[in-house]
């Protein structure tokens, strides 16, 4: 009997290409992808634990889940990802009726722990050691994950994809949950990831984004060779097909010359780099354990900026941190406006336990003066990427081309409702799986294009080689192309253009008789 799998996403790159690489396992094992969980007989959460909010997220939808796994026990239901290994026999605690369990490291194990519970044989656990939990190398084996299958039909787009070249974290950054929950630092070998991603290529897809924690740290070494990210670059480059190359997450002390050089000198890679700062302040950067000063950073960024000077150049900022004061946050303000960062993704601070910074300080500073302080950056940010996008105005950039837009995927969502159900009414349960799967519902192909979309504009959405999101008008046959687009318009995230056409006929003849 075909399995019917409902999986819901949350978090970052990591979370969606593990549940991409979950769902290929399961659908070689003839397991089917819906996008409504009421007709699911197995719903898996991928879950975050970076922020409080994620986590009580997923515990209000493991509750709205309570009455349909009564009317129906054999109802397989599982937290999976950072949450299952932070919380391990907690989530049972919490919600008695899950039936598993399964840390970041322990994903390959889902088919058969299934088979196990369908079986029979109870509710599982299969989560990775502690940090502390025996020797390095074993802690490292225990959250070793795999990487090789592939979905395109989960992936963002078909013709792009992330390609996990690290996992783990060692820095432990005070705030931050990640060293515990994805274990020790583990660079893969540059020849596993050049052979994933010739693979990738062979399918169709032109741009990979390389996925670390701290991705610029990558170092692997093989027979007293060490290859650096550099190098890797310069060895996926070369693969025929691959037109992009980018790489998140970067740290600031870790942004070396030759990196630079290399994204510099190899036109395949993005015009785009993401190095998160996190504060303005040298005092709330010590108490984070960031390891680098204001200054470290301001000297990196003016190396960036030197070396590659076109690059838009994106930052991460946690407001509200314990102990900081007005001053402090303004010191991250001017940090800001001086830079002009692309954009700034910004965070107020929320405790997690397990980190430093909760066992040693009191999260002492009112949510009141976390959502100010959150406004003020947002609002001086968007300002700043506003004034940053204004020049594209009358240019022609070059986007690749990811699918229909968010507002055209809501439209036939809509109407793919009023034809199922008669009326527009929309049920709770009848979200589509966040994480993909824009087939699971039958009402798109791969590419997210309605099946019934034959002729006519359809708003379409891509990026430019500086990840600025573009939105046009255009049709399915443009998707996974590199098209040049003229901007005519710009908010502070989004660029609107339309497709530069050129004259192909009808030429005109004279016929002499
Ligand atoms: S570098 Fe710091 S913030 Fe980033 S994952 Fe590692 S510990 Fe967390």
């Amino acid at each position: 009997m075909t399995r019917k799998l409902y999986i819901e996403t949350v978090g970052c790159q990591m979370n969606i290409l593990d549940s991409e690489l979950v769902v290929a396992d399961l659908r070689k094992r003839g397991y089917e992808v819906v996008g409504n969980p009421a007709i699911a007989d197995t719903i898996l959460f991928n879950t975050c634990s970076v922020r409080a909010h994620a986590e009580d997220k997923i515990y209000s939808a493991l509750g709205r889940l309570r009455e349909a796994k009564q009317r129906d026990p054999s109802k397989i239901i599982g937290v999976i990802g950072c949450m299952a290994q932070n919380h391990q026999h907690a989530v049972f605690k919490r919600a008695p009726y899950v039936d598993l369990v399964v840390g970041p490291g322990q994903l390959h194990q889902i088919p058969t722990l299934i088979d196990e519970i369908v079986a029979g044989g109870g509710r599982k656990i299969e989560v990775s050691l502690d940090r502390s939990g025996g020797p390095r190398r074993d802690v490292e084996r225990s959250f070793e994950s795999y990487d090789p299958l592939r979905d395109e039909t989960m992936r963002p787009s078909r013709y792009q994809a992330f390609v996990r070249i690290m996992i783990g974290c060692d820095k432990f950054c005070t705030y931050c949950i990640v060293p515990k929950v994805r274990g020790p630092e583990q660079s893969r070998p540059a020849a596993h990831i050049e052979t994933e991603v010739r693979k990738l290529a062979e399918e169709g897809c032109r741009e990979i984004t390389l996925l670390g924690q701290t991705v610029n740290s990558y170092r692997h070494t093989d027979g007293g060779v060490t290859t650096r990210l550099s190098d890797l670059l310069y060895r996926l480059s070369a693969i025929e097909g691959i037109d992009r190359l980018k790489f998140v997450t970067n740290y600031p002390k870790d942004m070396t010359q030759d990196l630079l050089e290399a994204v510099r000198d190899i036109k395949e890679c993005s015009h785009y780099l993401h190095v998160p700062c996190q504060s303005g302040s040298n005092e709330v950067l010590k108490r984070m354990k960031r390891n680098y000063t204001v200054e470290d950073y301001r000297e990196m960024y003016a190396r960036i900026r030197e070396t590659v000077p076109d690059f838009a150049v994106t930052s991460d900022f946690i407001v509200g941190f314990c102990g900081e004061t007005e001053e402090d946050f303004e010191k991250t303000m001017e940090l800001v406006a001086e830079s002009r960062f692309k954009n700034s993704f910004i965070f107020k601070y929320s405790p997690r336990e397990g980190t430093k910074a909760d066992e040693l300080w009191p999260d002492d500073i009112p949510e009141e003066v976390k959502r100010r302080r959150n406004n003020d950056l947002l609002a001086l940010q968007n300002q700043i990427s506003f004034e940053d996008n204004q020049p594209f105005l009358g240019r022609a950039v070059e986007v690749l081309v990811e699918g229909p837009s968010e507002l055209a995927r809501k439209h036939e969502a809509q109407a793919h409702e009023v034809r199922a159900h008669g009326s527009n009414s929309s049920d709770e349960n009848g979200e589509a799986g966040a994480g993909g799967a824009p087939n699971a519902d039958g009402a798109s192909n791969a590419d997210g294009v309605p099946h019934d979309h034959v002729h006519g504009p359809l708003q379409l959405v891509g990026r430019t080689n500086c990840d600025r999101i573009v939105v046009f008008d255009g049709n399915p046959r443009q998707i996974g192309r590199i098209l040049p687009v003229t901007i005519y318009d710009a908010n502070s995230f989004t660029l609107f253009g339309e497709v530069v056409t050129e004259h192909v006929g009808p030429e005109v003849y004279s016929i002499s008789l």
